[in-house]
């Protein structure tokens, strides 16, 4: 009854089991997959997340798997031309104690999952799928099935939910705001570096920016593979978020290649690379209005269950591992009841969340402009150049 109880071992589940367990919190995860997966391609992991990262003892292992781009070159997608240039690795070294690191999802999950299962007061548990909750003063009850189709209860001193966009716990607890589905759609492959022109084998991350679409790659395993990234505005919104398995990747190579037609033929070049492509339907919420919607009485969430985000800023994960430090340390706190812990979480975490989840809004329509929007960023960007692309309000926290 002691124990805290996490749903979800996605990145946020993990990085929460392992700030706990290395507090010497007592943490049963339980997630509803028969094995620990993590799909999908790369991700990005600014300062503020690496250094939480490295105060976790997991920093070398994710530099050796990772990959630390030398700059952030920002292109025109119509032209091809550069608007600006950031300084990344050694620079943000010295700024924000941590360099930016581009990492395949399934590396950064699985050392997450290998520093957790050292930890000696953490349990996992597989095959179990949350159903029901109640949650009294004293503690919660909580009902899942298990993997032979069970119905197994647990009552727990807390019950955390890092169950991901279509969280069963907010479900259950939180008079839901609206899922909005954004119409984008992020198109994801990865290309063999070795294989590429030698235009693309540098080691800088690129983000090229056109009216209604931008792409997004740079290295990850270790240099080996280049993860893109083409996200583009539809008029043709998803009922619900994640992969598309309606269309084979010949076809969704086909859509992709008619969204980039007015690209300048470097980027159609770099698209045609690939077949096989796999689109992913994106959305978020509003952003967060108040520590309720983050914690209430023995209840909280995390990670995508409380701020789903559009990727514009990428750190849905990064803010993940934020929210995931920053329970810890207020679990630790003395004195307090478990929900003043809580809502201790909720209180120094919502306001930042939000910011960064309008921030993303505003990138989606700031990446994607025509226009007047579009010269006014180009020139911004060519006149400021990294004093306008750095964010020391988000990496330096
Ligand atoms: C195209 C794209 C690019 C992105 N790029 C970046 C980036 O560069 N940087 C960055 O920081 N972020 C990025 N993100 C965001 C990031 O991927 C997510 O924010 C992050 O993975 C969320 O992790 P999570 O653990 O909260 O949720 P999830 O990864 O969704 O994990 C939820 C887990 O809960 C489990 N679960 C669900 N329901 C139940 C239940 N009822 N019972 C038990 N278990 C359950 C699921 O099986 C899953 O394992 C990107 C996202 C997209 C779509």
């Amino acid at each position: 009854m002691q124990d805290i109880l996490l749903v979800g071992g996605g990145l946020g589940g993990l990085a929460t089991a392992l700030a706990l367990g290395q507090a010497g919190v007592a943490t049963q995860l339980f997630e509803q997959s028969p094995a620990f997966t993590e799909v999908g391609a790369g991700i990005g992991l600014g300062p503020n997340a690496l250094r939480r990262l490295q105060g976790w003892g997991v920093g070398a292992a994710l530099q050796a798997k990772g990959f630390v781009p030398s700059q952030l070159e920002v292109m025109d997608a119509k032209s091809g031309q550069q608007l600006g240039c950031l300084p990344m690795a050694k620079a943000f070294e010295q700024r924000y104690g941590a360099p930016y690191l581009t990492i395949h999802r399934a590396d950064l999950h699985q050392v997450l999952l290998k520093a957790v299962q050292t930890e000696e007061k953490t349990q996992l548990h597989l095959g179990h799928r949350l159903q029901q909750l109640q949650s009294k003063t004293s503690c919660v009850n909580s009902q899942w099935q298990d993997p032979q189709g069970q119905v197994v209860e647990h009552a727990s001193q807390a019950l955390i939910g890092a169950d991901g966009i279509n969280s069963k716990l907010r479900e259950l607890a939180w008079s839901s705001s609206k899922l909005q589905a954004s119409g984008h759609w992020a198109y994801r492959t990865l290309l063999p570096r070795h294989t590429l022109p030698a235009a693309w084998r540098g080691d800088a991350m690129g983000l090229w920016l056109g009216p209604r679409l931008h792409v997004v790659h740079y290295p990850v395993r270790g240099g080996e593979w280049l993860n893109v990234v083409v996200l583009v505005e539809t008029d043709d919104a998803a009922q619900t978020p994640g992969w598309d398995s309606q269309r084979s990747a010949a076809q969704t190579a086909h859509d992709l290649q008619t969204a980039l037609r007015g690209s300048c033929s470097s980027l159609q070049d770099l698209v045609r690379m690939s077949e096989s492509w796999r689109a992913w339907a994106l959305f978020d919420r509003h952003p967060l209005q108040s520590a309720d919607d983050m914690a209430q009485g023995r209840l909280a969430l995390l990670g995508d269950a409380a701020h789903p985000m559009l990727p514009y800023l990428a750190q849905g994960a990064g803010m993940a591992i934020e929210d995931a430090d920053t329970l810890a340390q207020c679990w630790m706190q003395a004195g307090l009841s478990v929900e003043q812990r809580l809502h201790a979480y909720a209180q120094a975490r919502w306001q930042r969340v939000a910011k960064v989840q309008a921030r993303a809004r505003r990138n989606a329509r700031l990446f994607h402009a025509n226009g007047a929007l579009a010269w006014g960023r180009d020139l911004a960007m060519r006149w400021g150049g990294a004093t306008v692309m750095d964010m020391p309000w988000l990496y330096g926290r």
